[in-house]
């Protein structure tokens, strides 16, 4: 049986760890910002007042902040939706900055109930490419029917670059993704996690 399968995103996509960066973590180094400001997602370190990324990062780890971060608004409801309605649920996440990507993140989707809902969780490393892993889960898994981001550069790179075709992308709408036209790429812009069932049929 060929899986119909749906590559989720996690950080801004499954989760908000948006709000414990502006709320508890810049605060506690003495800086103020607000996401709803960002204009860049790979630059949050800039927004932390660091001029190495390295900093950054020990902060996110020190401070627990995918640990302790919550869940996107209704991600258990569309994660259930698109269960039930007979696809495969594969997350692929950039979070190899973090020591122990993996099972912080598999522990963190089984405090908040979601781990039965995903099939497998894929950590790209620093520096590499997310459209590689989906190559993978497509040779081995079969036919991946929607990529759901917000960082418009991991949609465009598979669109783009990918040896195989995706049937559907998703961008979830972001500060930092306001510049980005899809109007004329196979990409629907998403203000709610719901709008992805209106994808599925
Ligand atoms: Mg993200």
């Amino acid at each position: 049986m060929t899986r119909k399968i749906i590559v989720w995103d996690m950080d801004e996509v499954i989760t908000n760890t948006r709000d414990p960066i502006c709320n508890i973590l810049a605060p506690s180094i003495g800086v103020k910002t607000c996401w709803q400001n960002w204009k860049n997602s790979q630059e949050i370190y800039k927004e932390l007042g660091h001029t190495n990324p390295a900093d950054s990062i020990r902060l996110l780890i020190e401070h627990r902040i995918i640990e302790t971060c919550k869940p996107e608004n209704n991600a258990y409801e569309t994660l259930k939706a698109a269960t039930e309605l007979g696809y495969t649920n594969i997350i692929v996440t950039a979070r190899g900055w973090h020591p122990n990507p993996y099972d912080v993140s598999w522990a963190w989707l089984k405090e908040h109930n979601l781990s039965q809902f995903i099939y497998k969780l894929v950590v790209v490393p620093v520096f590499g490419q997310k459209f590689r892993a989906l190559e993978s889960i497509r040779f081995n898994l079969g036919e991946i029917c929607l990529f759901v981001e917000d960082t418009y550069n991991n949609l465009l790179d598979t669109l783009v670059l990918s040896s195989f075709k995706v049937k559907n992308y998703a961008l979830m709408d972001r500060p930092w993704n306001q510049n980005v036209d899809v109007r004329n790429l196979p990409i629907t812009r998403i203000h709610d996690l719901l709008e992805i069932k209106s994808l599925l049929v």
